[in-house]
């Protein structure tokens, strides 16, 4: 039975490493899905900014041609001089000059105003654009290195698989059935637990001393009653009379 225990414990040993390999590739697609998400976001930030500053550069230009119609209306105006006839007309005139200025003048002061508000908004664009140019580029390496070594795994595990079931088939049927039992309930991948000083090394639990004495004679499978791992003696427990 000892023999069949130590073909247990490289089963084990291949298994857990499997684990390792199946947890990590298993966690491998949610962190490029949050890559990808970051991306996104900073895409659609940039995007918004993008659109923010074109409507602004649109609002400037509705401005400006009404500013330019006022200024040809007021030149207009003005070439009117000369054809007054009297002290009542000038007046009027000067008026409709003064209320033609004062339009053009706020026209000028709003576009000004979105002027500064493009400008700023230019330099933060492109503060955006840089910072985020360079985190883009480094998830998107990320993404592409998690898929190379998805394919890594994927490859491992295969030849791994392999490895083991080559190593199951020389296991007796009863015993490899144990074990994958106890391997599929467990949570942590592991179905194999030393004892050693009459203890389980899978949760640290003392186990009773008669336990502990048949796990050293071999005879049969015992499970730890605690964490349900088959016991195997470790090797300082196969000899303990024999001193080094
Ligand atoms: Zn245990």
């Amino acid at each position: 039975m000892l023999e069949e225990l130590k073909k247990l414990k490289d089963l084990q040993l291949l298994d857990s490493e499997a684990f390792r390999l199946e947890e990590e590739l298993e966690s491998l697609p949610e962190k490029n899905e949050a890559l990808q998400q970051k991306i996104s976001e900073m895409q659609s930030r940039l995007s918004e900014l993008r659109n923010a500053i074109s409507i602004q550069v649109e609002e400037k230009q509705k401005r400006e041609e009404i500013l330019h119609k006022g200024e040809d209306k007021l030149k207009v105006i003005t070439g009117k001089q000369s054809a007054i006839r009297n002290k009542e007309e000038y007046n009027a005139l000067l008026r409709e000059i003064d209320n033609i200025k004062r339009f053009n003048r706020d026209l000028s002061d709003e576009i000004a105003e979105i002027d500064k508000e493009i400008e700023f908004k230019n330099n933060e664009l492109k503060l955006i654009e840089e910072e985020t140019e360079s985190k883009i580029n480094e998830f998107g390496k990320m993404i592409k290195d998690n898929e190379k070594r998805m394919t890594e795994l994927d490859t491992n595990l295969e030849k791994m698989i392999t490895k083991r079931d080559k190593l199951a088939e020389n296991i007796r049927p009863a015993i490899y059935r144990k074990y994958q039992r106890i391997l599929e309930s467990s949570p942590n991948g592991k179905a194999i637990a030393l004892a050693e000083d009459k203890v389980c090394t899978g949760c640290n639990m003392t186990l009773p001393p008669e336990l502990f004495n048949m796990v050293l004679r071999a005879t049969r499978i015992e499970v730890c009653p605690n964490c349900q791992c088959i016991l195997v003696p470790s090797q300082k427990s196969e000899k303990p009379a024999q001193p080094q």
